[in-house]
């Protein structure tokens, strides 16, 4: 029997995390988790940890580390807090594979530390891409590591383009579902709420992203993150609406034949391949039945309504730190709208001018990812009382 991939999951605990972990657990031949990390929740990291027994554990935010100590210290299981301990944790030589599934920024400084220990990624933290695609690719290159993607549009491209490694790719199609606001026009969407925009037709996921589905800015950050990790044009990415989210991207190639990936929205699917890649392996998951969808549909994004995937494009235009000016803008809006402080539509607002507003920096160093983020959420926040 092959050795087991022993993996890393960095927000074990999240939507992506515990889906990942439902992978793992139908293939315990295949995997073997080594490491489980959490921001705050602490009682399921010590039930997940009581039944994966990794070898480690961090609890990031410091206040529950005597409680997950006290559960986990009898099972010897090692236990680490706070924000370093996560930098550190990935680069434990036991560690094959880290699923970075954190929201956000906050996944940034972890995946570049997993990077440099040579560890492969399995990436399910978009932002990082978008604040800093130039230095991950680069460093990923540079260790001959793999990022595989775990963003389900991303995992259809990257299916497609298997086995096309010679082909130049012409473009690449991201499909959108729409979100929960699909068709819909300003005037109606000023006093949308949070529990309305947290409706997404079709997929179950965390809330940041749910909120970002709703604005269009998921799509326009998977537009940026789809930039670095194929190697392409900033107009060389599309997107197209589909919102019965079956085909969940397509890639078209010189001679101008497309290859789509089609399936039923389910996260484990992108999940388990990007921890198995080259391989697939049997699955229980739901089959995709064509005659439940007698019509897939189509239709170009409205993005004078949603406002948000313009600002994408334009921020991917300009490059240098504009897409993490874009990131952090966004970040403060989305925490705001889920606290009822600012409506739907100011989001955009704020992101805007903070592009407007902010310092450009063509070629920035980490540390000026760090002070454009910080200075940026000053910025919003600024724009928002
Ligand atoms: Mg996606």
């Amino acid at each position: 029997m092959q050795n087991k991939k022993r993996i890393a999951i960095l927000g074990s605990t999240g939507s992506i995390g515990t889906q990942a972990l439902d992978v793992i657990a139908s293939h315990p031949d295949f995997f073997e988790v080594e490491v489980l990390t959490a921001q705050n929740n602490a009682a399921l990291l010590i039930e997940q940890a009581k039944q994966f027994k990794p070898n480690a554990v961090v609890i990031a935010n410091d206040d529950h580390y005597a409680q997950v100590k006290a559960a986990l210290d009898p099972l010897d299981i090692k236990v680490y807090a706070g924000e370093n301990a996560l930098a550190s944790i990935v680069q434990m030589d036991t560690i094959d594979l880290v699923l970075t599934a954190l929201v956000g920024y906050s996944g940034l400084k972890p995946t570049i530390k997993a990077i440099e220990a040579g560890k492969n990624i399995a990436l399910a933290n978009k932002e990082t891409l978008v604040v800093a695609g130039e230095l991950i690719t680069r460093l990923a290159k540079d260790k001959g590591i793999n990022i595989y993607p775990v963003d389900s549009e991303h995992s259809a491209i990257f299916q497609c383009i298997v086995g096309e490694f010679q082909n130049p790719i012409e473009k690449i199609i991201l499909t959108a579902s729409g979100g929960p606001f699909r068709g819909k026009k300003r005037e109606e969407l000023v006093n949308m709420t949070k529990a309305q925009a947290l409706k997404h037709p079709n997929w179950t996921m965390g809330a940041k992203v749910t909120i970002d589905s709703a604005t269009l800015m998921n799509k326009g950050l998977e537009v940026i993150e789809a930039k670095w990790l194929f190697g392409l044009k900033p107009e060389q990415v599309e997107v197209i609406v589909h919102p019965q989210s079956i085909v969940h991207s397509l890639v078209q190639f010189e001679d101008g034949s497309i290859k789509a990936q089609l399936g039923l929205p389910d996260m484990r699917l992108p999940i388990q391949f990007a921890m198995t890649y080259p391989q697939r392996l049997k699955s229980n998951f739901p089959r995709f039945d064509f005659t439940a969808y007698p019509a897939l549909t189509f239709e170009k994004p409205d993005m004078e309504t949603f406002r948000n995937l313009a600002l994408a494009f334009e921020a991917m235009q300009r490059a240098g730190n504009m897409p993490c000016v874009l990131n952090a803008a966004n970040e403060v809006v989305v925490s705001e709208f889920l606290k009822d402080n600012i409506g739907f539509l100011k989001m955009s607002e704020v992101v805007e001018q903070c592009l407007l507003k902010m310092d450009f920096i063509a070629n920035p160093s980490y540390e000026d990812y760090v002070a454009t983020d910080k200075e940026t959420r000053i910025k919003a926040f600024e724009l928002i009382k």
